[in-house]
């Protein structure tokens, strides 16, 4: 159970926009709902800005009813679509985005996305003075702040799901196999998925290891009779083709590993219980945070606890946290 801040409604407004922009994210309809249907029951127009910051530059938009958004909780993706549009990153783009708001009657924006997307509605809400409030919607759950974000919680457990099927092969035929996970700046996936999973090995950016020291540890393991086969989980990091690599370099350890890369699968799908939970408890905290005059802030995770973060810390800072990492290593062989 999530514990929602109690806050007195200062203001209102006639209508306000929500969007979904960059990485789409599981449980970002479950978002769209709670933002709907909690503006919408306090007498608030919402309108449903298409395809992220390109509908708002190019006034895409429609007005949400309360049963626009039935029946979305359950699917993965977006109904409004997603985008990604380089042109919101220049100042007279976003002016021109502001004033289609505001020929619109639209006095405030949820905006659900990852970094990219809050840099850009800090920027949008300091120059406009239009009110915004963001939510973290991101598979990574790179993002400062928060400990938990939409979408992740559904895709660690589609790559558990995928590495669970890949271990029968692995133990039936007593093979090595490298599974690639996402994650081009973060271990986030990567550490959760290998706990999970039993992972013999985790590889993830925020601990560079050396291919030598991974060959080595395999070929002590093997020596020490521990294991014939075994799953290493590697986060993609910021090169393409770093798992395909790794295994031509385990060659000369005399390891033939498998590459398995999990890719666009754990970005869709059915979002779990959790990730509609948490959803859900944003978009109406998002809503009852405009209401109480905040802006410029995304509301964050603290356990169990939401709370708002500034963006401007949102995105000054880069997220860290080793302690789930140091967990796994406590698991390894
Ligand atoms: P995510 O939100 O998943 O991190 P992106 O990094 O692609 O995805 O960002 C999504 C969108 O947010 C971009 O296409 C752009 O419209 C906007 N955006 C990203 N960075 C900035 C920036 N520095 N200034 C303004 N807008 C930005």
């Amino acid at each position: 159970m999530y514990s929602l801040p109690e806050l007195e409604a200062v203001r209102t407004f006639d209508a306000i926009g929500v969007l979904t922009s960059g990485g789409d994210a599981p449980a970002m309809n479950a978002a769209i709902r709670a933002v709907v249907r909690t503006a919408l029951n306090i007498g608030i127009k919402v309108y449903g800005i298409h395809r992220g910051y390109s509908g708002l530059i190019t006034d895409d938009m429609r007005r949400m009813s309360s049963s626009s958004v039935s029946n979305i909780i359950q699917r993965g993706g977006t109904i409004l679509k997603s985008d990604r549009c380089e042109a919101f990153k220049e100042a007279p783009t976003r002016r021109r985005a502001a004033e289609i708001l505001k020929q619109n009657g639209i006095q405030a924006l949820v905006a659900i996305g990852g970094d990219g997307t809050l840099t850009g509605a800090h920027l949008f809400t300091e120059e406009s003075g239009i009110p915004v409030v963001g939510l973290p919607g991101s598979i990574d759950n790179d993002i400062y702040g928060t400990d938990d974000s939409i979408g992740f919680d559904t895709a660690v457990n589609t790559a558990i799901g995928a590495i669970d099927r890949i271990r029968d092969t692995a133990l039936s035929h007593e093979r090595l196999f490298l599974v690639e996970v996402m994650g081009r700046n973060s271990g986030f996936i990567a550490t959760q998925v290998g706990i999970a999973c039993g992972a013999e090995m985790i590889l993830i950016p925020e601990h560079p290891t050396v291919v030598e020291s991974i060959g080595y540890t395999l070929v002590s393991n093997r020596k020490a009779g521990r294991g014939s086969s075994g799953i290493i989980v590697v986060a993609e990091g910021p090169e393409p083709g770093l798992t395909g690599r790794l295994a031509d370099q385990l060659r000369f350890f005399g390891e033939e590993a498998r590459v398995c890369i999990l890719g666009h699968i754990q970005r869709g799908g059915s979002p779990t219980g959790h990730d509609r939970v948490l959803a859900s408890c944003m978009g109406i905290t998002a809503v009852n945070y405009l209401l109480a005059d905040y802006s410029d802030i995304m509301i964050g995770s603290d356990g169990r606890q939401l709370m708002p973060v500034p963006l401007q810390d949102v995105i000054k800072y880069r997220k860290h946290d080793p302690r789930l990492y140091k967990i796994a290593l406590q698991l390894h062989k």
